[in-house]
């Protein structure tokens, strides 16, 4: 069963074939899939379902590749997006021209499905390390997102499934203000029904849950907006 701390994938291909081979191999890999059979078609889903990473076509038909790229990377809500292209051009040229227009990395067809998951999961590193099992920590606190186990200060720290994942989003990305809609979006899946203020209960839950004697409390308030792993603040 995929659960919304999956990572997600929206792969962007006409051929459909191609793109059934590509979304069946990511969901063996315990990805999320979400498939696009054109560029148009690429880009709402890009808006609405925020994957983690975006596998994108060059040669698509209504809108090319180039242009999706383009336009994921001038909003504001999907420029953050890394972007995989697919190229079946060899020339350098247009090599360059792909990264021009914003894109993360290509891979040239024709690829073999490994090499791609193998680049998916270098770029996954670098932007959702928890995603693909990476310990994670910051200050005294570590998430062994692989054995689901916390520790703050070498002493073990028990957390709801929730508050896991809630902690998993927090900490890869020390620092980064979060609102409660993102917060929602990331650990409970846009489709869920559920209320803003249930946000604030399970960050309750999770500051009770790493406090430890004499330890400061990790997790700040940012009034008006949302919260951030943080001691800084
Ligand atoms: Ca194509």
């Amino acid at each position: 069963m995929a659960s919304p701390s999956d990572p997600c994938v929206l792969v962007v291909e006409d051929e459909t074939a191609q793109l059934e081979l590509v979304a069946y191999n990511f969901e063996k890999e315990g990805f999320r899939v979400v498939r696009a059979g054109d560029g148009e078609e690429g880009l709402l889903c890009a808006q609405e379902e925020q994957p983690d990473l975006i596998i994108l076509d060059w040669m698509l038909p209504k809108v090319s590749g180039i242009e999706v790229c383009r336009q994921l990377k001038r909003q504001n809500r999907t420029k953050r997006i890394p972007v995989l292209m697919l190229t079946a051009r060899g020339e350098e040229a247009d090599r360059v021209r792909g990264l021009d227009t914003g894109a993360d990395d290509y891979v040239v067809k024709p690829y073999s499905v490994n090499e791609l998951l193998a680049r998916a999961r270098a770029m996954l590193r670098r932007t959702r390390p928890g995603s693909v099992g990476e310990t994670l920590s910051y200050d005294d606190i570590t998430l062994d997102a692989e054995q689901h186990k916390v520790q703050r200060g070498g002493q073990s720290v028990k957390l709801g499934p929730t508050e896991f994942r809630l902690l998993s989003v927090l900490i890869e990305r020390p620092g980064r203000v979060w609102t409660r809609e993102q917060l929602l979006d990331r650990v409970w899946g846009n489709e869920a029904e559920v209320d803003l203020r249930t946000v604030d209960v399970h960050v309750g839950r999770l500051r009770k849950a790493l406090h430890i004697v004499d330890a400061r409390d990790p997790v700040r308030t940012v009034r008006g907006t949302g919260y951030s792993l943080d001691y800084d603040g």
